[in-house]
């Protein structure tokens, strides 16, 4: 048979849902891939009760049912100071997944390039080859996740087109400032390039940090496109709802690659969903709380059984240096991901190789979350704890 598409040889199934696969498998706990392990809002779950009667089943109009675009414009423009016609501004699309490759796919032609930070989230690796665009990557350097702005500046000079900026930043946890989105957009402006945010993580902030919408800053609203998702702020990764926000000529564009890709977000989800950002302020500052808890729970349990791990200052990652396991004679020579595969069959905790964040060689960080349910979060660490006791045995041996 003839060879198939080169385009769609060059990457790979993602890491993060095969590890969730190879979990399911196992019966692992799945601290891989990110999503609670609990229950939207209620007001959501109601709502959904209602449309499985009340409707809609049908098709929605493609760009979005009109009354979850309004929400979404609304929810905006609050957050950037300015009107957004739900019209033009807004698309509905599956997921922030189907986002940023609508956004990818309006923004690139082939050849292209397009600035994006290491570590980076990995669907973004498949966004650039499927749209044609190179990535230029912009190391965030360990253990604060700081960058030069000097290598920005001169991706632009070379050339790029724009950057992604994914923020809070997974895997890293890394919240950009005010003075970072500022910097990098007063670069984009003097070299004329498009900024295109990941947001999905906007309200898993921790103190002191605090989310700075890019699109929000002066004059950014023009080159700024907005991707951003209703999973992880209301729990319903499963429901697949996520947007494009941005000036018109883009999302114009992004609406065309939507319409042939997927034509339409489910119906009965959408209108359900309307329930979600009809929710009161309280409910974001809930949502912070419970992921501030979960967060100081994780960690202090990692601590306590001796984890090395990086302080998340947004998002439910927190990455783990395995380097005292990997110099153990059993493990030398292993990669990230033969240590991931071991450790969620013999462990029972499943976890993301780093290397499948990182451009550069990095071999010794895996990826947790803590998206989960308390004495979840108490059995995994018991099952690491019994981990860690590989290297307190070989600390004993001479
Ligand atoms: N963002 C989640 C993660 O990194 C997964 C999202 C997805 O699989 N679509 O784990």
């Amino acid at each position: 048979m003839r060879a198939l598409s080169d385009r769609v040889n060059g990457f790979t199934d993602s890491v993060i849902r095969r590890m969730t696969r190879i979990s399911d498998a196992c019966g692992a706990i799945n601290l891989s891939q990110g999503f609670p392990d609990f229950d939207p809002p209620r007001e959501l779950m109601d709502a959904l009760a209602k449309v499985a009667y009340d409707g809609p089943h049908q098709y929605s109009v493609t760009y979005g049912a009109p009354n979850l675009r309004e929400a979404l414009a609304e929810k905006h423009a609050r957050a950037v100071g300015r009107p957004i016609d739900p019209e033009t501004q807004v698309l509905v699309t599956c997921g922030g997944t189907e986002a940023m490759m609508a956004v990818m796919m309006s923004v690139c032609n082939p050849g292209d390039k397009v600035l994006v930070f290491s570590p980076f989230y990995e669907n973004y690796g498949a966004d650039a080859i499927l749209s044609g665009a190179q990535p230029l990557y912009i190391p965030l350097v360990p253990p604060d996740y700081g960058f030069d702005l000097g290598l920005i500046e001169q991706g632009f000079r070379d050339g790029a087109k724009a950057i992604i900026i994914c923020n809070p930043s997974n895997p890293c946890g890394k919240v950009f400032s005010r003075e970072e989105l500022t910097a990098i957009g007063a670069l984009a402006e003097r070299y004329d390039a498009y900024i295109i945010t990941d947001e999905v993580y906007e309200y898993l902030v921790y103190d002191p940090w605090e989310h700075v919408c890019m699109a929000s800053l002066p004059g950014m609203f023009e080159r700024t496109i907005t991707c951003n998702s209703l999973s992880k702020t209301y729990s319903i990764t499963g429901w697949r709802l996520g947007y494009v926000i941005g000036p018109e000529e883009v999302v114009e564009m992004a609406k065309k690659v939507h319409d042939f890709l997927t034509v339409g977000a489910p119906a009965p989800l959408q209108e359900a969903a309307v329930a979600g950002l009809a929710l009161p302020e309280s409910y974001y500052r809930g949502l912070r709380a419970l992921y501030t808890k979960k967060r100081a729970y994780f960690l202090e349990g990692l601590d306590r059984i001796g984890l090395k791990h990086n302080e998340p200052q947004g998002t439910y990652f927190v990455m783990i240096d395995i380097q005292d396991f990997l110099d153990l004679p059993q493990f030398r020579g292993w990669t990230d991901l033969a240590f991931c595969e071991w450790m969620t069959r013999e462990i029972g905790v499943a976890a993301v190789p780093g290397s499948s964040f990182f451009k550069e060689d990095v071999r010794n960080l895996i990826r947790l979350h803590f998206a989960r349910e308390e004495s979840t979060m108490d059995e995994a660490l018991r099952r690491l704890e019994k981990m860690c006791a590989l290297l307190d045995k070989a600390r004993q041996t001479p």
